[in-house]
């Protein structure tokens, strides 16, 4: 049962309220249970590098890995979808992997077929062909930068949306690939599916462009350094670049993005970073500057020991404040107690504060893993009352031309065709001359097959449209909905 179905038909009673909250141990779970490490030490499993050079990149490392236990019909599934579908190419630490399937019992060939499937980790790290829908793989409406990051920026990298905020893509590549990102249209290597965008500066004129930008731009305070992972930028030059933003006077919060503090937290581990961050966390504090780290889980079993032990570390190193920016993601956690279990995680066992969840963006073949606003909605409405306020995630929307909303905040929404608007308080660069930015709606889309049969019947006659073509009916149908409601 779909999370639409599941969450809309359950009558107060049967929600699962109230959630069932208990202290759970963090655990690590064996990785010598895959025939592929079954002689892998614990000195071996907490070095980087030999994290770093035992990632699975493709299917016949994963083959390697779990052997028979898990069908060739998998295999199968995960070749095809790499042919005909991904917008990542793969790259699974060993940490992540050990995270698939971890209470399940290895016993023979194909023992971990079914359960592998229906993993939720796996279910975003390694996308097969089945997972994907075939009625609207992608809505008509998804777009590579679905967010136009890319016609915002004020260097190249670095995205001016906010009016006191910018995002500063260091680089383009991280430890690991999910296969929802939202910035598939730059990060990582190109697919069968994506020819990848590539940086044209070299990275150093980059990066000084950006700082250069920062200096003359002294309404932006705020600094979310990030890329790709900072976590795949060699630590001196990105205590350079921190050294640098430190030294400008308006820089007052600076974010550092790294879902490796998840996916591969024994980089987070080393000596030399850990003495790198206490050296930028020191001057940080001097000035009175917040320095934080933002990460990225999707799920409570991503949540081990090692993980919070990095975290420990960054705390103890004089970070202000570890947060997580997870994906509400249909198939992971787009369950009130999936995200509970992973908030109570987080915060009881790694002293991670919960803090954002994204709805997926509108990308190519990404139908599966959405949910709807209104289910959205609900899913907040679900988790309320149980976390501290201060670490009660907010659900977003982020909405392109907006920016992030939280889903109650939309303006109106047609749930027939499932198209919410929402407007914005504020102008970036890019519509600095329009009239009517600030008195428009924006649009963003609901999975088509979430809804009623009459909205999927229009987008069925209306889908194929060309763009103006497309618009244009939408525009028509908006109107006539209006005008029903008014004689309404
Ligand atoms: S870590 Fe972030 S940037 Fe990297 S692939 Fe995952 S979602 Fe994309």
């Amino acid at each position: 049962m779909s999370i639409e179905t599941s969450i809309a038909s359950l009558v107060e009673d049967q929600t699962g309220q109230p959630y069932p909250y208990r202290q759970v141990e963090l655990v690590e779970p064996d990785w010598t249970r895959f025939p592929g490490w079954r002689d892998v030490t614990a000195e071996e499993w907490a070095s980087v590098q030999w994290q770093r050079s035992h990632c699975v990149k493709n299917v016949k490392q994963l083959r390697e890995l779990l052997g028979d236990l898990v069908d060739e019909r998998f295999y199968a599934d995960l070749e095809r979808d790499q042919a005909e579908r991904a917008t990542m190419s793969m790259l699974v630490p060993p940490q992540m992997m050990n995270t698939m399937v971890p209470h399940e019992t290895v016993a023979g060939p194909g023992s971990l077929t079914e359960a592998f499937y229906a993993d939720p980790v796996r279910h975003y790290m390694i996308p097969v062909f089945s997972d994907r829908r075939t009625d609207w793989p992608s809505h008509p409406h998804a777009t590579r930068d679905s967010l136009h990051e890319h016609d915002m920026w004020v260097a190249e990298g670095l995205t001016h949306r906010y009016p006191t905020k910018v995002l500063a893509e260091l680089l383009p590549t991280c430890p690991q690939y999910c296969g929802h990102c939202t910035r598939m249209d730059l990060v990582g290597n190109s697919t069968a599916t994506v020819d990848k965008l590539k940086f044209v500066g070299k990275p150093v004129d980059r990066l000084g462009s950006m700082l250069d930008y920062l200096r003359r731009t002294p309404q932006v305070r705020d600094v979310v350094v990030s890329g790709g992972d900072v976590a795949n930028m060699p630590w001196p030059r990105l205590e350079d670049f921190l050294t640098q933003l430190l030294e400008i006077e308006n820089i007052r919060d600076i974010r550092l993005a790294t879902k490796a503090l998840v996916g591969l937290p024994q980089h987070w581990l080393q000596d030399d970073v850990r003495a790198g961050v206490e050296r930028v966390a020191t001057v940080a504090r001097s000035r009175g500057v917040s320095l934080a780290i933002h990460t990225h889980a999707n799920h409570a079993n991503s949540i081990t020991p090692m993980v919070a032990a990095a975290s420990k570390a960054m705390l103890e190193a004089g970070v202000r404040d570890v947060r997580n920016q997870g994906v509400l993601l249909n198939g992971v956690n787009a369950d009130p107690h999936a995200l509970l279990d992973l908030c109570f995680r987080l915060l009881d066992g790694a002293q991670i504060m919960p803090y954002y969840f994204y709805m997926c963006d509108l990308i190519p073949y990404s139908e599966h893993w959405r949910v709807s606003v209104a289910d959205a909605q609900r899913l907040q409405h679900h988790i309320m009352g149980y976390l501290p306020g201060f670490a009660t995630p907010r659900i977003v929307c982020d909405v392109p031309f907006v920016g992030k909303r939280w889903v109650h905040q939309l303006a109106d929404y047609d749930t027939e065709r499932g198209v919410s608007y929402w407007t914005k308080n504020y102008r970036t660069s890019i519509e600095a001359t329009s009239a009517d930015a600030l008195t428009k709606t924006y649009e963003y889309y609901d999975p088509i097959h979430t809804l009623p049969e009459s909205g999927q019947a229009w987008w069925a006659e209306h889908g194929d449209l060309d763009a103006s073509a497309l618009r244009a009916a939408e525009v028509a149908e908006a109107s006539r909905r209006t005008a029903a409601l008014q004689a309404w």
